[in-house]
């Protein structure tokens, strides 16, 4: 076999630096991918999961970033090896971590004692729930926000959350986990950089935190959910019944919010083009049948709760396959 000239060439410092920065991630036991130089957006894949024609990489199923991820060091070289300056995308699923999210605002939250940064939230949810914040490896992300960085307990298979919606931990935090991505030590973004905070072990989600993350399983589920397009693959199915489900479990109190963040998420995959908005609709009606026979609310005010909640949703689509969200600031689930 011919050498490679990739060690003849002289290389990028930026390159090599965050190539660094991958391989000490990898060796954390983090599955590593490439971000787009400066952003927090995954360079991979190079297409749509709608439009994967199921060849090449993607013979045995579409190949994302989450797929891709790798503690591989000959990839880590290869991805890492000429341009672009690629940052460090850390896929949370694979490497069996929770990526708490905290973000800052600068208006004070009234419920939460005039807190302005996640980390205060967190620190009131602890009290609250006479839980600890056990140290764990973190890192400080350009806008002044914090990524604490566990393990997901074993069995527990937990997914995103997003702050303002329901599942999520409170206002400022968001989760990552299967589904989501986090920035990584040593990568850039106009802003700054991400900087490791506290060194150290990636130590076991706390279990208060792992029993707030933990959807109740509903008690009663849609026998089946019908492909509702050609293009629903497996995942978009899964996500669809999750979330309807939700809508049938939902308790006295929350269950007109329920659907309605339910129609929200499930209008963003509308949008997409994932899901077609009838058969959406369709399903959450029924799945907030239950809830109509106990006078929880009436028909009208699910119908327009599911309206209001797809339309909204709508408004920003999206794409199963990219996983990315521009909404958020220094982590990502889904988006353009
Ligand atoms: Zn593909």
């Amino acid at each position: 076999m011919p050498r490679t000239r990739r060690r003849s060439r002289r290389q990028d410092p930026e390159v090599v630096r965050l190539r660094g920065a991958a391989l000490d991630a990898a060796a954390a036991g983090l599955f590593v991918f490439p971000v787009k130089p400066g952003e927090k957006l995954p360079a991979v894949p190079r297409h749509a999961a709608r439009h994967c024609r199921q060849r090449g990489i993607c013979a045995d199923g579409h190949q994302g970033w989450e797929q891709r991820a790798t503690r591989d060091r000959a990839q880590i070289y290869a991805w890492w090896s000429g341009q672009p300056r690629f940052n460090v995308g850390i896929a949370c699923g694979p490497s069996g971590i929770v990526v708490i999210d905290l973000d800052t605002s600068t208006d004070p939250l009234p419920d939460w004692g005039g807190a302005t940064t996640g980390r205060e939230v967190l620190d009131q949810l602890a009290a609250r729930h006479s839980g600890e914040l056990t140290d764990t490896y973190s890192t400080r992300t350009p806008t002044h926000g914090e990524h604490l960085y566990y393990r997901m307990p074993a069995g527990l298979e937990l997914h995103n959350t997003t702050q303002g919606l329901s599942g999520s931990l409170g206002p400022l935090i968001d989760t990552r986990a299967w589904g989501g991505m986090a920035v990584g030590a040593g990568s850039v973004r106009p802003e700054g950089a991400y900087i490791v905070a506290e060194h150290g072990q990636i130590t076991e989600l706390p279990d208060w935190l792992a029993t707030l993350l933990t959807p109740a399983p509903p008690p009663q589920r849609p026998a089946a959910v019908a492909l509702p397009t050609r293009r629903a693959n497996a995942y978009v199915a899964a996500i669809l019944r999750d979330e309807v489900g939700q809508v049938a479990a939902a308790q006295a109190g929350s269950r007109q919010s329920t659907l309605y963040f339910t129609a929200y998420r499930l209008g963003r995959l509308v949008g997409g083009g994932e899901l077609e908005a009838d058969h959406v609709a369709a399903l959450l009606r029924e799945a907030a049948a239950g809830h109509i026979r106990d006078d929880a609310f009436g028909p009208d005010q699910a119908n327009d709760a599911i309206a209001r909640g797809l339309h909204k949703g709508a408004e920003d689509p999206r794409y199963i396959d990219e996983h990315t969200s521009t909404r958020d600031d220094d982590t990502a689930d889904a988006g353009p």
